[in-house]
């Protein structure tokens, strides 16, 4: 079983760090003020915020490669200073379990940039569970996360001869964003409300597995599972008739 994290209100908080570093960088490359509340933006991946943003401040030169590095180390000094930064309820115990089971793998789905998951992740010293496996969903291309989440499946198989179905991969995460992508590409999937995203709106979407956050280990092991309730709309672990 393949379980691919999302990562900002899934795995960890930092806030607005992201967003922080984003803007921090716009205004140094380009001179734009608060680039992220210029532009509307919604569930995509970085790729495409940071192009929407360009185009809507009018950024002509914008190079996303030039972009990348400058926003890396703005994050990582923001994230440096965030007292408040976590890894969320439950999920170290969950990712020992993945790591401990013979024939499962974590792997990531997230709209982050490479490097940026990769500094999100080491700020709070979860990046250990992940840097053993190059493969995985960025926000690195054009697309959306389901776009990105087959890509991520072949590499998968191109790396270990294995070509996972969609039903052996799990997605988790915090978005109604994710719940259309796992529906999307036919994945199982779990949603948890740790996020941004209220319980009741990810209700709505009809998730499999809805958890108010991921503490419970046994209950989120059997939701992994297929336990019962699978494939039935779940409100804190619990099926919703
Ligand atoms: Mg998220």
């Amino acid at each position: 079983m393949f379980v691919f994290w999302d990562i900002d209100g899934t795995l960890m908080s930092c806030g607005s760090d992201g967003t922080k570093a984003l803007n921090k960088t716009f205004f140094e490359l380009h001179g734009t003020e608060n680039a992220f509340l210029r532009a509307g933006i919604g569930n995509a991946l970085d790729f495409a915020i940071l192009h929407r943003i360009a185009a809507e401040c009018g950024i002509e030169d914008f190079d996303i490669n030039a972009f990348a590095p400058a926003y890396v180390s703005n994050l990582e000094r923001i994230l440096a200073e965030n007292g408040d930064k976590r890894v969320l309820p439950g999920v170290v115990a969950l990712l020992e379990y993945v790591r401990g089971r013979a024939g499962w793998e974590s792997l990531l789905l997230t709209s982050n940039l490479r490097a940026g998951a990769e500094a999100k992740l080491r700020s709070v010293g979860l990046w250990s569970y992940f840097a053993d496996s190059p493969c995985g969903g960025f926000g690195d291309a054009p697309g959306e996360k389901w776009d990105a989440a087959p890509a991520a499946i072949a590499e998968l198989a191109a790396r270990s001869g294995r070509s996972p179905a969609p039903r052996d991969c799990i997605l988790i995460g915090d978005g109604v964003y994710d719940i259309r992508c796992a529906k999307r590409i036919g994945a199982r999937h779990i949603a948890v409300a740790t996020g941004w995203t209220p319980a009741e709106i990810l209700a709505a979407e009809s998730p499999e597995y809805l958890f108010a956050d991921l503490a419970d280990t046994a209950r989120v092991v059997a939701a992994m599972n297929g336990a019962s309730g699978a494939g039935s709309r779940c409100a804190d672990g619990e099926a919703v008739p």
